[in-house]
């Protein structure tokens, strides 16, 4: 059963402390204390819908040149619509998780469509809207338009279990449903939209996974600090196993050419630009056994074999170690799913963040 402590609570000494969420104190801690992001600048609709799909699972610090550079080149939702799709993975090339690009991609021609190239101020419009979640839908609707919404992302998740005390796991849906209402209840009828940015940037700056409660404007009737629990809360219960993936990368080259492959629909590097690998064990591949390899199931004979650096890099559930080999073949022969290709053209293209790695060594040893 979920409890929610919405004006008393017993606190550890057994006294009763109200725990009524001050929102005018939040609003004026935020007022003063708020980063300077380049989409708090302008928040027009389009520019809080490209800012908060580029921070899910991203740091601000990483997002803030990509926010620009895609601002410049796509500054209106027509031109993001009438973009190549190659183009819009390169331009997020490097931020991960790239079924959001494809999403913002296909959410663009969408309105353009529908909706005239405007994102809409109506909820259920909105819902319409490939890869829009509810947190981002809430943004929008808070941030751009100005309504009475709230926006729970994992920073007002920790906020207001801690604040509130809510003990229960959050990585039920019942609870984030919980957490949605409760947010939604402590909106004020004037300037809710600073509140939601004030739990936000509260999380992000001051009730991080290490709380600095010193500096927090909610401490005196704060749960969690009260009763010294703030390290406890809030409740995951749900843990994501690592796995580690080990590839030997197979860079083969003919003149001024490469072999790669793009990911196909369903696979993670879905329109990502790879180089051939094998997936081999902890162990790695001998120069013999990848000379072998590449005769036996692409034909090719190979004049040259060198190994390149160890690469490691993760993503979403995966550590992944590559050992890079490149290889001179004798003869372009076409290989089945993949394409030869010219370093310049390549240049232009997404690669997986490992391999874009890769592709800078050889770019490297191609430039000497
Ligand atoms: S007092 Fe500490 S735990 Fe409570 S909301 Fe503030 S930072 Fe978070």
């Amino acid at each position: 059963m979920v409890y929610f402590y919405n004006h008393l609570l017993q606190a550890i000494d057994g006294t009763k402390v109200s725990v009524n969420l001050d929102t005018n104190l939040l609003k004026e801690w935020f007022e003063n204390q708020k980063r300077d992001l380049p989409w708090r600048r302008s928040p027009s609709p389009y520019a809080v819908w490209i800012s908060e799909v580029m921070l899910q699972q991203t740091q601000v610090s990483v997002v803030i040149p990509y926010f620009q550079r895609w601002m410049e080149r796509f500054p209106t939702i027509k031109s993001l619509a009438s973009a190549s799709l190659d183009e819009v993975i390169k331009m997020w090339e490097g931020l991960g998780y790239y079924s959001r690009a494809r999403y913002l991609h296909e959410g663009a021609q969408f309105i353009c469509t529908h909706y005239d190239g405007e994102l809409p101020s109506d909820e259920q419009k909105l819902k319409k809207i490939k890869g829009l979640g509810p947190y981002t839908i809430g943004a929008i609707l808070s941030f751009a338009f100005h309504q009475k919404k709230a926006a729970v992302d994992g920073n007002v998740i920790r906020v207001l279990t801690r604040f509130f005390g809510i003990k229960e796991d959050i990585s039920k849906p019942s609870t984030i449903k919980l957490l949605q209402k409760k947010a939604e209840e402590i909106l004020p009828e004037n300037e809710s939209w600073l509140v939601n940015e004030g739990l936000i940037e509260l999380g992000a700056t001051v009730c991080q996974k290490k709380a600095s409660c010193s500096k927090c404007p909610l401490r005196k009737n704060c749960y969690s600090y009260i009763n010294n629990e703030v390290s406890s809360l809030p409740i995951k219960s749900k843990r994501i196993q690592t796995e580690y993936l080990y590839r030997a990368v197979i860079v083969i080259k003919h003149e001024d050419h490469f072999l790669i492959k793009r990911g196909r629909k369903g696979e993670i590097m879905h329109d990502l630009h790879e180089f051939p690998f094998i997936e081999t064990s902890v162990e790695s591949l001998t120069d013999d056994q990848i000379l072998e390899f590449v005769k036996k199931v692409y034909g090719l004979n190979v004049k040259q074999i060198t190994e390149l650096s160890d690469v490691s890099h993760s993503f979403t559930r995966f550590q992944v170690r590559l050992d890079p080999f490149l290889i001179i073949c004798q003869k372009r022969l076409s290989v089945e799913n993949m394409e030869w290709m010219s370093l310049k053209s390549l240049k232009k293209l997404a690669f997986s963040s490992g391999h874009r790695r890769i592709f800078q060594q050889v770019q490297d040893i191609s430039d000497d």
